[in-house]
């Protein structure tokens, strides 16, 4: 096996590069909002059993409770109603979990307009600089949204309601559709931009992708050290029987250049 002893010794010597992508898991951690007539997720919560005391003198551990789409997460096709047939986090295939990423930087634009739309043209630029989209792989959109770790400068939100970086209806039908990628990785709370829910169809990330058998990252960090090709992604959902998502440790694998 000359490829995985290759591959380790990479490691070993730093010509390979793990960067962690995943924020921080607390009850600090942003969430997502919805209208208060909807259910809401929970923020994360750790609660002590015992920390080397009379609960239990050698050990610390606690328990904690947490929404499915809390923090760095993993959407299943089964979370949308389009994909309600489809595959649970426990179904997900795990060797769509590792795939190379193709990273798209925006933060430029978004810094000028919190509610910009990444188009289908704006892929297709890219693709012109980087060669097509990676079959199996992930799309990861660079915004700069990573530094907002609080929930109300993550949520972005005024009287007209959130405002945060996304993807138009057309684009996210296209990337689930048409382009070969599994998936759609963000630094945003949820894939779809805050003004998502007044587009057709509404949530349309969400919507085409879980539709489509696709999946979602979300509230990613570290996006910025990443190159525009050659980075591998390895997504790490936990296998929660019939559940909808997933808190997940995300990494990447990057080749000193
Ligand atoms: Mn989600």
């Amino acid at each position: 096996m000359v490829a995985l002893l290759d591959f380790m010794n990479a490691l070993s010597s730093g010509a390979i590069s793990v960067i962690d992508l995943t924020s921080p898991l607390s009850s600090e951690t942003p969430i997502l909002e919805l209208p208060p007539d909807l259910g809401q997720t929970q923020r994360f919560e750790l609660q002590e059993i015992s920390r080397y005391d009379d609960r239990g003198p050698a050990w610390y551990w606690n328990n904690f409770r947490t929404g499915e789409h809390t923090g760095t997460h993993f959407d299943a096709p089964n979370h949308w109603v389009t994909g309600r047939d489809k595959d649970d986090i426990a179904s997900v295939p795990v060797r769509r979990l590792i795939g190379p990423a193709a990273v798209l930087d925006f933060s430029a634009q978004v810094a000028d307009d919190p509610d910009f739309l990444i188009e289908i043209d704006d892929v297709r630029a890219w693709e012109a600089d980087h060669g097509p989209l990676p079959e199996g792989g992930w799309l990861l959109v660079r915004t700069g949204w990573d530094a907002r770790t609080s929930q109300r400068d993550a949520i972005n939100a005024d009287g007209a309601g959130p405002h945060s970086p996304g993807m138009s209806a057309e684009c996210a039908r296209w990337v689930a559709e048409e382009s070969p990628v599994v998936g759609l990785g963000v630094e945003t709370v949820g894939t779809d931009a805050g003004a998502a829910h007044s587009f057709d169809p509404p949530f349309p990330c969400h919507s085409y992708l879980m539709g489509s058998d696709k999946y979602g990252l979300t509230q990613l960090r570290n996006l910025a050290q990443l190159p525009a090709t050659g980075a591998v992604v390895i997504a790490s959902p936990l296998p929660i029987v019939s559940g909808s998502g997933s808190p997940a440790r995300v990494l990447a694998l990057v080749q000193r250049q």
